[in-house]
């Protein structure tokens, strides 16, 4: 039997709101390429959002819009200082080193997912002259790919960091909207306001099924960035049906709603899971992932129940990933399982 498919968040379908407003937009004719009434609607509803004059495009996935982002911040001889584990070093098939036209990633290490600015700084250290890449940026992925989450003063440290060294300051916010619900606080607080110059705001793990934001809070740094994303084969003709969905998830306040059920079944998950003996978790649940040791018995028999995830982190870390579409039965279920098995086996 098919379960659920805990493997990532974008395994779910879109949020009833958002799949409503697609098939609305459906009707009639409109102005394609981003002039249409949907998408002007949408770069309003981010700037009130943000509650900033930012700029804002629309590229098809998460990479597009951290790739493109990231070239338009570089030149080909700069270099991007992120995590190991950022999104941008392990999954992008280096395409902000494609698109960028040779800027370079540089990974540092630090726990839970998060930049060390002592590694930061390290790194920074042999990055000087001529013959190695000009340090140009910081990027953060907020919430992170271990499912933890940078706080306001975390992040403001990064911002000073990087302001003394005239680096300029991308969030990768594939998850954004988790941060946000995890940490109650207003957008603006976490970004421009801290001097992020760019965010790639996720909309697909939120319960949209295609289109990704780049919001830049600098207008300079945005021009002809319009350019870019259509030499890369990001402009959408039918915009509207990236925008629709978006509009529909921003009006409604179902974004936060959907990140607030998100985190909150992760929490659930993290909860049940860990009151099976000898099952811990491998990083702080703050967001909407929950990383546990699973034994390989364990792990093989939980798959032949049909159960899907992961192994995220050799040797045994497994990665679960709650959407805003899995019920509190599917965890209750599922941890169910957890506890049948372990307390059987191993
Ligand atoms: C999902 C994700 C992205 C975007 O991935 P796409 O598959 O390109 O949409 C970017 N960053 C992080 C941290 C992610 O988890």
């Amino acid at each position: 039997m098919e379960r659920y498919d805990f493997a990532s968040d974008n395994t779910a379908g879109m949020a009833p709101a958002a799949s409503r407003a697609l098939h609305e937009a459906n009707a009639g004719t409109a102005a394609s390429y981003g002039e249409d009434r949907w998408t002007k609607r949408l770069r309003e509803l981010v700037q009130e959002l943000f509650e900033n004059d930012c700029e804002v495009f629309l590229a098809f996935n998460g990479t597009a819009a951290n790739s493109l982002a990231l070239a338009q911040m570089c030149r080909s001889f700069d270099c991007v200082f992120c995590h190991e584990r950022a999104h941008i070093q392990t999954d992008e098939c280096g395409a902000p080193e494609f698109f960028s036209g040779g800027a370079k990633l540089i990974s540092t290490t630090g726990p839970n997912g998060k930049l060390d600015l002592n590694q930061v700084a390290a790194a920074l250290a042999k990055y000087r002259d001529v013959h190695s890449s000009k340090p140009r940026v910081i990027s953060v992925t907020q919430a992170t790919e271990l499912g933890t989450i940078y706080t306001r003063d975390e992040l403001a440290q990064i911002a000073e960091f990087a302001r003394a060294r005239s680096l300029l300051l991308h969030m990768d916010g594939a998850r954004f909207a988790n941060a946000i619900a995890a940490l109650g606080c207003a957008p603006k607080s976490i970004t421009w306001e801290l001097g992020f110059d760019v965010l790639c705001f996720g909309g697909i793990k939120n319960g949209a099924a295609v289109g990704d934001l780049v919001v830049f809070f600098s207008r300079e740094l945005a021009r002809d960035f319009d350019y870019r994303v259509k030499q890369a084969g990001q402009l959408a003709s039918k915009s509207r049906f990236l925008a629709a969905p978006w509009i529909a998830l921003l009006e409604t306040g179902t974004w936060l709603e959907n990140a607030r059920r998100a985190n909150n079944s992760a929490d659930l998950l993290a909860r049940k899971l860990t009151e099976v003996p000898g099952i811990e978790l491998s990083f702080a649940r703050e967001a909407n992932a929950v990383f546990v040791r699973f034994g390989n018995t364990l792990a093989r028999q939980l798959d032949e129940r049909g159960w899907r995830f992961y192994k995220f982190v050799e040797p045994d870390v497994y990665r679960l990933m709650c959407s805003w579409a899995v019920s509190e039965q599917t965890i209750e279920d599922f941890a169910a399982d957890v506890k049948q098995f372990a307390t059987n086996t191993d």
